[in-house]
């Protein structure tokens, strides 16, 4: 009887596995044919200075729209471009919009700013990272200095020395590279000695609970300290108050992204966001920081 049990609960295990399984491979084969399909579009999230009010940067953020699938979020879809290497030809598509996109705007007129890109560490393992790159931009006609690359502590995981020297080229370009996530991936400090690195972004994790919990608010001072000492620019990502907007600018954090200042934005919302200066903290009744 008792075996018989087990039996079942095996052969249920068995089955639900299998749904997984085909799960995954529908979305697979799904995500081999998305980009022929042109299933993929961009949005931007403003990155804002409460100093001088003005956007600093926007980043992109990639999304995947499936007749099957609908909209599907990055977390369930990034992470299987990198294991099925469909990163690096999805990485270059999103790069190359981006920059396009940029350059466009650029024409029209808008003030200038960078575009930000998110790098995951597996694009780091092609050789000729830099040279693709270079490329893109050259296609678009974007000066370099108005890209920035997101990458995360994890590209110091492996191929350290390629990524080094890759990094290294597109910084002397002109590139500016941030590090996406910052505090969640490596807890080693001396990848930072080595890299050409710009800005720390600090993560939403940090900064959900910076108002409440003193162990978050430790934690990002402290993050702003070190990036102050090392000449670095600071940025927060995922505010979403305005009390934590206020904390940040306190703390001497005068970058910040987040939901309170704008959400993911299609290409025909952001244009004007772009001139937009109602940001500033010093605005008569803070309110309009937003
Ligand atoms: P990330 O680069 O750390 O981006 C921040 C994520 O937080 C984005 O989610 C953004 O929409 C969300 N977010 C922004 N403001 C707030 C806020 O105030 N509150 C909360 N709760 N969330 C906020 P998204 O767009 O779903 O992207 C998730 C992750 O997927 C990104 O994290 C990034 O690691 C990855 N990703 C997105 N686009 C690309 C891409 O083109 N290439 C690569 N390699 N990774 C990408
Ligand atoms: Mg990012
Ligand atoms: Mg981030
Ligand atoms: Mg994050």
């Amino acid at each position: 009887r008792a075996k018989e049990h087990g039996r079942n609960q095996y052969h249920l295990y068995n089955l639900s596995m299998n749904a997984q399984t085909s799960k995954r491979l529908a979305m697979e084969t799904n995500l081999r044919k998305a980009m022929e399909r042109e299933e993929f579009f961009l949005n931007y999230q403003p990155k804002v200075n409460v100093k001088t009010g003005r956007v600093v940067s926007f980043e992109a953020l990639v999304r995947w729209q499936n007749p099957e699938l609908g909209l599907v979020e990055p977390k369930q879809f990034i992470p299987l471009a990198e294991e099925t290497g469909m990163i690096i030809q999805l990485g270059e598509w999103v790069l190359r919009t981006a920059c396009a996109q940029n350059r466009a705007w650029q024409e029209a007129e808008y003030p200038p700013m960078r575009v930000a890109v998110n790098f995951s560490p597996r694009q780091f393992q092609i050789l000729r990272l830099a040279d693709m790159v270079e490329r893109v931009l050259a296609e678009t006609d974007l000066d370099p200095r108005w890209l920035e690359l997101e990458v995360t502590e994890g590209i110091m995981l492996q191929n350290v020395e390629n990524t080094v020297t890759t990094l290294r080229r597109l910084s002397d370009l002109g590139v500016h590279i941030s590090i996406d996530d910052f505090g969640t991936g490596y807890s080693s400090l001396s990848y930072i000695k080595k890299l050409p690195i710009n800005t720390l972004k600090i993560d939403q994790s940090f900064v959900n609970d910076i108002t409440t919990n003193p162990d978050d608010a430790a934690i990002a001072t402290a993050v702003i300290t070190l990036a102050q000492s090392l000449r670095l620019s600071v940025i927060a990502e995922g505010v979403e108050s305005e009390g934590q907007a206020r904390l940040l600018d306190s703390l001497e954090c005068s970058e910040m992204q987040g939901y309170f200042f704008s959400r993911p934005l299609n290409t025909a919302e952001f244009p004007p966001l772009m001139n937009k200066l109602h940001w500033r903290r010093d605005m008569p009744n803070n309110t309009s920081i937003h």
